[in-house]
C-alpha cells in the first residue's frame, strides 16, 4: 500500500470574532448585535483542517501568539489531526479577524499579529519538513517573502505546490516559477495582473456553484460543481483547496482532484461555518457514491 502522503501547509493561523447584527453601524454609531462567537480561522488553518480531516498527515507551518487564542488554536488543530510540531509561539498577540455579519453583507478586518513572524528565515527553519513533503500547500495571508521562500525550497526538492492567491495581490514572476497551481476564485482571478501563457497553464479557476475551469493545452476544460443545498458557503475556497491537494498528493488526475475537491467545498456548504463544515473522508466517499 501507498504511505499516507505527507501535505505542508505554510499560512496563516486566526481566531474569528464573528459579530452578527442586523444593521451594520454607521461611522459613530453604537448598534446592539445579536450574538457574538469566536471561530478557529484562518486560510492556513482552514485548509489544513479541511486535508487533516480527509485523513493524509498534515504538518502546519505557521506562528501564533503567546495567548488565550493561541492556547486555544493550537489545541484545536491537533483536536482535528494537524501536526503543530512545527508551529511557533512567539511574543506576539494571535492573528485575529473581526468580522461583521449583517443581513445584506460581510465586514472583515484582519490584525495578522503573529502571523507577520513567518518570515522568509523564519520559513528557513523548517525547509526539511517542507522538502520532505509530497505536496506544499499556501495562501497568502502570511508575508510574501516566506510564500516564496516556501515556494522556492519545494521547487528545488520536486515537491508539488499548490497557491490560493487570496488575499489577492501582486505575484511576482519568480514566484509564479516555482509553483504548479495557482487557485483563484472568480474576483481574485479578475484583479490577477499577469496573464502571461505561463500563468494560464497553471490556473485552476474556483466559479462557486459553477465548479472549476482550467485550460489542458488550448482547450479549456470544466468541472461542473455538484448540485447541493448550499446554506453557508464560507471557507468552500479553503475546503476545495484542502480537498485538491489530497487528491493530488494520493495521485488523483488533475480531473479526478478538481472532483474530489468540489465534492469535499460542496459538502462543506451544506454546513454552518469554515471548519466545522468540512467533512471526512468517508463522508466524501459516501457522497460520491450516490452521485455516480
Ligand atoms: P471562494 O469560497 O474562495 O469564494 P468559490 O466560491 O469559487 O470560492 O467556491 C469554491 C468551490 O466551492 C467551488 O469551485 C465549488 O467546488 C464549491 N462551491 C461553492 N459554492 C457552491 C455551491 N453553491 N454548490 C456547490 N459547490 C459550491
Amino acid at each position: 500500500m501507498d504511505k499516507n502522503p505527507v501535505i505542508t501547509v505554510v499560512g496563516s493561523i486566526n481566531m474569528d470574532l464573528v459579530t452578527l447584527t442586523d444593521k451594520v453601524p454607521q461611522m459613530g454609531e453604537t448598534l446592539m448585535g445579536t450574538k457574538f462567537q469566536t471561530n478557529p480561522g484562518g486560510k492556513g488553518a482552514n485548509q489544513a483542517v479541511a486535508a487533516a480531516r480527509l485523513g493524509v498527515h498534515v504538518k502546519m507551518i505557521g506562528c501564533v501568539g503567546k495567548d488565550q487564542f493561541g492556547t486555544e488554536l493550537l489545541q484545536h488543530l491537533q483536536n482535528q489531526g494537524v501536526d503543530t510540531a512545527h508551529v511557533e509561539t512567539v511574543e506576539e498577540r494571535t492573528g485575529i479577524a473581526t468580522i461583521i455579519v449583517s443581513r445584506q453583507d460581510n465586514s472583515i478586518i484582519v490584525v495578522p499579529g503573529a502571523n507577520d513572524h513567518v518570515t522568509g528565515d523564519f520559513v528557513e527553519t523548517r525547509r526539511d519538513i517542507i522538502a520532505q513533503s509530497d505536496l506544499l500547500l499556501l495562501q497568502l495571508e502570511i508575508p510574501l517573502e516566506a510564500v516564496q521562500k516556501a515556494a522556492q525550497i519545494a521547487k528545488e526538492n520536486g515537491v508539488k505546490v499548490i497557491l490560493n492567491p487570496a488575499p489577492i495581490r501582486d505575484l511576482p514572476g519568480e514566484l509564479l516559477a516555482n509553483i504548479d497551481y495557482l487557485t483563484p476564485n472568480e474576483h481574485e482571478y479578475r484583479l490577477l495582473h499577469n496573464h502571461s501563457k505561463e500563468l494560464h497553464k497553471k490556473v485552476i479557476l474556483t466559479k462557486g456553484r459553477e465548479g472549476v475551469s482550467y485550460y489542458e493545452g488550448n482547450q479549456l476544460v470544466n468541472i461542473p460543481a455538484f448540485n447541493v443545498s448550499a446554506i453557508d458557503t464560507t471557507g468552500a475556497g479553503d475546503s476545495f483547496n484542502g480537498g485538491f491537494a489530497v487528491g493530488l498528493s494520493k495521485g488523483l488526475s488533475l480531473k479526478e482532484a478538481c472532483q474530489y475537491g468540489n465534492a469535499v467545498a460542496a459538502l462543506s456548504t451544506t454546513r454552518l461555518g469554515a471548519q466545522t463544515g468540512m467533512p471526512t473522508a468517508n463522508e466524501v466517499e459516501a457522497f460520491l457514491n450516490i452521485q455516480k
